[in-house]
């Protein structure tokens, strides 16, 4: 049988084709310390491959039992979900009017997709080299230490929750659970409570970032002002209504 991704690698060798960065390290021998295949190339999903090499694959016609070729064999031991919402949970959760950031993160975080230091470092040590947190020095910053558990953002919620929802007892724990299983917090006067997680989420995220790529120090309490002008817009929203 002849291999199947042999013509794929001579148009690239060729240069009739170039490949999108994400697929260099594909192309690197086993042994080099970059490499993130194990020389089967089993790990190459074809529907990338067919989206990339979109004008080639028109070239090369390919058949369904060639795609399949190309496909790797199902993992045997998939990774689970860490979501465990129900259908009637999803529903609620697209209800809630939240912000695009807000929403993108929290489904991230609910399929174990969140761009932690862990799971960066797990996916690609060659760009994020330590599972550490930036902020603390944790020696793992997981999604939950991300966005949660991380004492300089636990800062941020215990000062926006203590104003806001103070007959809450907020923990880390309590928290999290409003994240994993849509226990929400109850709701502060003239606002959703789900706004309130909104605040939070979307200012520790930008601030995050900012700290990481333009060396912005991560100041609770300038973050805490953040969150309080983004609350102020469903404050007023429902002064107008009432
Ligand atoms: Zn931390």
């Amino acid at each position: 049988m002849s291999n199947p991704h042999k013509p794929i690698f001579r148009i690239v060798d060729t240069h009739i084709q170039v490949i999108h960065p994400f697929f260099a390290s594909l192309c690197l021998p086993p042994s080099h310390p970059s490499a993130s295949h194990d020389g089967s190339y089993g790990t190459v999903d074809p529907m990338h491959l067919s989206i990339s090499f979109a004008s080639f694959i028109r070239q090369l016609k390919l058949s369904r039992r060639s795609f399949r070729l190309l496909c790797p064999p199902p993992d045997p031991n998939p990774r689970q979900s860490v979501s465990r919402l129900s259908p009637r949970q999803w529903n609620f959760f697209w209800s809630l009017t939240l912000s695009t950031s807000t929403r993108n993160i929290w489904f991230r975080l609910l399929h174990n997709s969140l761009s932690s230091a862990s799971i960066l470092h797990a996916i690609i040590p060659s760009f994020v080299a330590s599972p550490e947190c930036r902020l603390c020095g944790h020696s793992n910053q997981t999604p939950e230490h991300f966005l949660v558990e991380c004492p300089l953002v636990w800062q941020v919620w215990t000062m926006t929750m203590h104003r806001l929802i103070p007959h809450w007892r907020a923990q880390p724990s309590t928290i999290l659970r409003a994240f994993y299983a849509l226990a929400l917090p109850p709701s502060p006067p003239h606002i959703d409570s789900y706004h309130v997680l909104d605040g939070v989420l979307a200012a520790v995220w930008k601030a995050y970032w900012r700290t990481i790529f333009d060396d912005v120090p991560f100041v609770p309490a300038n973050v805490v002002v953040s969150v309080n002008k983004s609350l102020q817009f469903f404050f007023q929203s429902s002064h107008l209504l009432d």
